[in-house]
């Protein structure tokens, strides 16, 4: 603390990560003689920039650009990048040590990191949007490269951020690399990279209710965020037999009764991602539903909740009244997105809880299939990469049962998903020396 004052989301996450590690690491003392958990809480580097550019009025604008490389101790780093205006180094560094866990457990060779900018893209043009993604990828293409560190989206980054970012990085290097990740299908993306976030979050929840005998079919489902994660999780959650009934963004949520089927779906894609409109206005639309301004999804009576949103969007008391409406199963899409006090609620209650480094990490498992496409030079179908997303999420959750299972029988998810994550991580820094 300090060390990294100030930064509380970064302590957050860390403090999360050493609960579940310390008795693991008392029984192997290498461990803390070699300062393993010392070292893989300090970044390996940080690079942080200046990022200017023109406005539509000409008049020029300035916002900071951050890359946090980590861990590259099990491969290259890897982490999306994003662009909101609350991001600041506390936030990416949490993102980024999660990411090293959450990358480990994909089993894929990904070392971990996170970047981006506190540009808020609200309200910005296309050119507007286009002449920051140049901006910053002009320093950033100097840190990162396809063996080096393979950036891709987040928040507020998604395919047309990639574009303007992959244009430029290809434009300055002269090389056409998979450098980033989340990229189109015709040019160098993967077949479901889109859907693979919000899909492996259903997967894994649908391993997560097979534990107690129980599936999507006519459950009720609570989502929050109305942004990639969601949407795709939302499709799957559907199709599998479940009734998503809300959805978010950060002016409040909607509550639709009757479901928010395919049709409904397919246009909140359109909203969201096309005219980049508010959920307020699926309720103008849709006049079942119902918008709650300033407010958060969770007073619904719901069976399973899947918070899609941001970190911290869950607090104790939401989760008790969760936990008091009967849902039984939580997870996350988004990076930490319930309080230490929501995950104390869940587990008190013994219900299925499960941390987004777990069930969120279908999204970059895809975008390590787009890395190996990428270096093949090879495209696989569709059913191919579901196939491997799907064995993916359901090995991580066998992982998580390994090593989170309790003496009563209860699955705590955040220490196997700790224990499993750390291991591999922490047995290649041992075999690397201190470095
Ligand atoms: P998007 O930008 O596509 O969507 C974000 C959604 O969350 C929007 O609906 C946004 O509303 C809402 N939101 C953002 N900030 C806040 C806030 N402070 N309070 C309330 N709502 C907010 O991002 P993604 O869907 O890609 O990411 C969502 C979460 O999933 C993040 O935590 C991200 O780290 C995580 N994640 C994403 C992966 C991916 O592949 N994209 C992979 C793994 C995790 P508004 O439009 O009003 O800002």
């Amino acid at each position: 603390i300090a060390k990294n004052p100030g930064e509380k989301e970064f302590h957050q996450a860390v403090h999360e990560v050493i609960e579940s590690l310390a008795p693991y690491i008392l029984e192997n003392p290498v461990l803390a003689k070699m300062k393993v958990l010392e070292r893989i809480a300090e970044p390996e580097r940080v690079v942080m920039f200046r990022v200017p550019w023109l406005n539509d009025k000409g008049e020029i604008e300035i916002n900071r650009g951050y890359r946090v490389q980590m861990n590259s101790a099990i491969g290259p780093y890897k982490g999306g990048l994003r662009f909101h205006a609350s991001v600041n180094l506390s936030i990416l560094k949490f993102l980024a040590f999660e990411q090293v866990f959450k990358n480990s457990l994909t089993t894929l060779p990904m070392g971990g990191g996170k970047g981006g900018s506190d540009f808020n893209p609200k309200g910005k043009s296309d050119n507007e949007v286009m002449k920051f993604c140049q901006s910053f990828m002009t320093e950033l293409q100097r840190h990162v490269g396809q063996d080096t560190d393979v950036p891709a989206g987040d928040i507020g980054v998604g395919g047309r951020e990639i574009g303007f970012l992959f244009g430029q990085y290809k434009r300055l290097r002269n090389e056409f690399t998979g450098t980033l990740t989340g990229k189109g299908l015709g040019w160098g993306g993967s077949p479901l990279r889109p859907e693979a976030t919000g899909y492996g979050v259903c997967y894994f929840a649908q391993e997560m209710l097979a534990t107690k005998g129980e599936s999507f079919k006519g459950k009720t489902v609570a989502i929050s965020g109305s942004g990639n994660v969601a949407q795709y999780a939302a499709q799957k959650a559907t199709l599998l037999g479940g009734k998503v009934v809300t959805l978010s963004d950060s002016s409040g949520y909607i509550y639709d009764p009757e479901g928010i089927d395919a049709e409904k779906l397919e246009y909140v894609l359109e909203l969201k991602n096309i005219f980049r409109g508010r959920i307020k206005e699926y309720a103008e639309r849709y006049p079942a539903a119902t918008y709650y301004e300033g407010q958060r999804p969770w007073s619904v009576k719901c069976d399973i909740a899947l918070p899609c949103a941001t970190q911290n969007e869950v607090s104790g008391e939401e989760a008790k009244m969760l936990v008091a409406n009967g849902c039984i199963c939580v997870a996350e899409g988004a990076n930490m997105p319930s309080t230490p006090e929501a995950i104390k609620a869940y587990q008190d209650h013994k219900i299925l809880y499960a941390p987004g480094k777990a069930a969120n990490a279908g999204g970059v498992a895809t975008s390590g299939l787009e890395m190996t496409q990428n270096s093949e030079r090879l495209l696989w179908t569709a059913e191919e990469v579901d196939n491997k997303l799907h064995s993916i999420m359901r090995n991580i959750h066998e992982a998580c049962v390994k090593y989170g299972t309790e003496p009563d029988g209860y699955i705590n998810y955040v220490k196997g998903a700790n224990i499993a994550g750390f291991m591999k991580v922490a047995n290649a820094m041992l075999a690397q020396g201190c470095v």
